[in-house]
């Protein structure tokens, strides 16, 4: 697989405060060095697991090297529309042992049960 490079750039210099160019997530300069990419829409999910080489139902994803970790303290809101994970429950995506990228747990339920943010665009528009 081809790790992606992450790169960033100054959202205010002076303050130290940084956004990724890849997810887009907003950091202080010190958060950088440990910085996973989160996944905010089902698209990028569906990106991601192709470019783990995952089957599609994710069957076996060990075979491909893949691992999860669960981390955080609350099992509370899905993150919608984006921003930071914060201390809600969050699942790190890893192969061969390195982080891919992170996903709030709740959003991955609700991805699981059918939500697709594009229906709830098409709702409101
Ligand atoms: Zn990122």
């Amino acid at each position: 697989m081809k790790k992606k490079t992450i790169k960033f750039f100054a959202v205010d210099s002076k303050a130290d405060i940084w956004r990724c160019t890849i997810c887009n997530l907003q950091m202080y300069g010190s958060s950088k060095a440990t910085h996973i990419c989160a996944v905010y829409t089902l698209a990028e999910l569906k990106k991601y697991a192709k470019q783990l080489g995952v089957r599609g139902d994710w069957h076996e994803p060990d075979e491909q090297s893949v691992t999860a970790v669960v981390k955080g303290k609350t099992f509370d809101n899905a993150n919608l529309s984006g921003g930071n994970i914060g201390g809600e429950k969050f699942v790190i995506i890893k192969q061969n042992g390195k982080p891919v990228f992170k996903i709030n747990l709740a959003m991955l339920f609700a991805y699981a049960t059918g939500y697709d943010e594009e229906m709830l665009v098409r709702k409101v528009a």
